[in-house]
């Protein structure tokens, strides 16, 4: 599915739509270049969750857990994380807590820890918003992007 936003609320309400639907051991890659609004839609996704606290990019921290009722959120930042540096990151225990769903911004480093069956999102700057394509790979995240049509 690719649609345009035009602005920050837009790419939050559709983030919403997608953290309505997330469950335990879900992964969401968020690709795509700086500013092309991948933090507000993890604003919006986990708004959608159940979390009402602030959400920012987790760049210098690498991750950040939010507490949404009985899920948790594992937001990862790995910009500018080196390919062989994911080792201490924790990654593999963030993707197989089955409390927890995760989503990950600059997610290109951490490649090796991925489970094969994910939604991928990416978002590219337009002249007045931003366009976003959402595929799932795999039979659950495919159902996951059907579902948010509705
Ligand atoms: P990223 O995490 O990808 O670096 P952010 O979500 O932090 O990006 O920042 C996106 C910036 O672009 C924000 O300042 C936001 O206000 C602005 N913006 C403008 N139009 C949009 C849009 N359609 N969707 C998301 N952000 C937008
Ligand atoms: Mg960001």
């Amino acid at each position: 599915m690719t649609l345009k936003t035009l602005d920050e609320a837009e790419t939050r309400a559709l983030g919403r739509r997608l953290g309505r639907l997330l469950k335990g051991l879900d992964v969401v890659l968020l690709y795509g270049d700086l500013g092309s609004g991948k933090t507000t839609f993890t604003q919006g996704l986990a708004k959608g969750a159940g979390f009402s606290g602030r959400v920012v990019s987790p760049t210098f921290g690498l991750a950040r857990l939010y507490r949404a009722k009985a899920r948790l959120i594992y937001h990862l930042d790995l910009y500018r994380v080196a390919a062989d540096d994911t080792g201490d990151i924790g990654i593999e225990e963030f993707v197989s807590d089955p409390k927890a769903f995760c989503v990950v911004e600059w997610p290109e480093a951490g490649r090796a820890y991925y489970p094969a069956d994910r939604v991928e999102i990416r978002f590219k700057h337009l002249k007045d918003g931003r366009r976003i394509s959402l595929s799932g790979r795999g039979k659950r995240s495919k159902d996951l992007i059907r579902r948010m049509k509705k």
